[in-house]
């Protein structure tokens, strides 16, 4: 799902080099509705869905005439039934129908979307239970989960935290003057990973890694007083997992996500291409720092969120979505996009989230009362 996008594109690579092991059932885009016509022809593909009913006729005039397809949410969740393994790479709140449908068909759920696990934990919680299995494709969360080695849960005793690294992205070691003047093309570089625009400006302001620290304390079932983050701008270690002897197990590769995208495809097997591998014959440097929290409050606004609970991480998720969005628009300076998260969250009040409702009502509160937040 959001096979149009960067990890889709990269789930697409993977199946290239594995067309005995695996076939694609269905596919889905946001847009991009001449993308997702070669995508079907290229791979035989019966099913899809896309975001409207004018998409649909587009596709349709493109593809071939065997394809099916579906619109809008529920047709994102009748894909999910269709497939052992769905991997989720549609960005934002959109993809939590995926999310919820492949754990309540009980399949197998890749998970790049970050933000759908964030905003509906205990939602999540309660589908889990009908069989369904949670991978991990972001590679920190993919690294956390081979130091486990196989344990789905780091809430048991042996383990004492989790290290998840950081880049730092392109602003690291900035001032605070010189992070008031950063541009829409400088937020965009980033300096180790090509990835969707939404992601790299969350690189740039270190929210990215605020949205990890949740997404792996659902997970991984942890909580975050037991999660930190170190900054590694190599990009090669992915994160770690320390255990109470003082052990630290670590991930390395190269800043590749085919190879985490493979691991989650090809559980409990490996797959044997060798995507990320690294060189040792050539001098190789690791260097680790920690965060600069005062110029990158992202990350504590994270934290914050993480211990009220409720439907503070999605509120948080919801209020950085739109101020990315107003931001890649061009209508905000960077400067701004966190603020409006720290402001938004000020006028959540305690919820306990029981149901979908709940979440889609709060998931629109924060983001009409973030828009009202948003700088003229
Ligand atoms: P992207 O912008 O490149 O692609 C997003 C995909 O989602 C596209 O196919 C798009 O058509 C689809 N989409 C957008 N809006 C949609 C909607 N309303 N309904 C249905 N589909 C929609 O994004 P990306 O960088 O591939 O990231 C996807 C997810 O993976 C994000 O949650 C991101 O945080 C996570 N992730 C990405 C990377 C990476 O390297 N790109 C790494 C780790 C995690
Ligand atoms: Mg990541």
């Amino acid at each position: 799902m959001g096979a149009t996008g960067s990890i889709g594109t990269q789930t697409l690579d993977v199946l290239r080099r594995e067309p005995e092991q695996f076939s694609l059932v269905a596919v889905s885009a946001g847009s991009s509705v001449e993308h997702l016509a070669a995508i079907i022809s290229e791979f035989h593909v019966p099913l899809a869905a896309v975001a409207t009913d004018a998409d649909r006729e587009a596709l349709r005039a493109l593809a071939s005439n065997e394809v099916e397809v579906l619109v809008g949410e529920s047709g994102l969740r009748a894909l999910c039934h269709e497939a052992d393994i769905v991997v989720n790479a549609v960005v934002g709140f959109a993809g939590l129908p995926v999310t919820l449908a492949t754990l309540e068909a009980g399949k197998t759920l890749a998970l790049a979307n970050k933000e759908s696990l964030i905003a509906a934990a205990p939602l999540v919680e309660m589908v889990r239970h009908r069989g369904g299995t949670i991978l991990p494709v972001d590679s920190e969360h993919c690294a956390i989960h081979q130091c486990l080695v196989g344990e789905a849960a780091a809430s048991r005793p042996e383990v004492r935290r989790l290290l998840l690294t950081a880049s730092g992205g392109p602003f690291r070691n900035y001032s605070a003057e010189q992070l008031s003047r950063v541009t829409r093309e400088d937020a965009l570089q980033h300096p180790t990973w090509a990835m969707g625009p939404k992601i790299t400006v969350d690189s740039s302001t270190l929210m990215n890694k605020g949205l990890e620290v949740l997404e792996a304390s659902a997970l991984f079932d942890i909580a975050v007083d037991r999660i930190d983050v170190v900054v590694h701008p190599q990009s090669i270690v992915h994160s770690m997992v320390e255990y109470v002897d003082g052990s630290v197990l670590a991930q390395l590769s190269s800043p590749d996500m085919r190879l985490p995208i493979a691991y989650c495809l090809g559980y409990p097997r490996r797959l044997p291409h060798g995507w990320g591998a690294l060189d040792f014959t050539q001098t190789l440097s690791l260097e680790f720092f920690p965060p600069d929290r005062q110029n990158f409050p992202a990350l504590d606004l994270a934290y914050d969120a993480a211990r009220r609970g409720g439907a503070a991480p999605a509120w948080l998720s919801a209020a950085n979505e739109v101020a990315v969005e107003a931001f890649l628009e061009g209508r905000i300076a960077w400067r701004d996009i966190v603020p409006v998260v720290a402001t938004t969250l000020e006028a959540y009040s305690d919820v306990v989230l029981n149901s979908l409702e709940e979440l889609v009502s709060e998931d629109a509160t924060a983001r009409r009362i973030a828009h009202d937040t948003l700088p003229a």
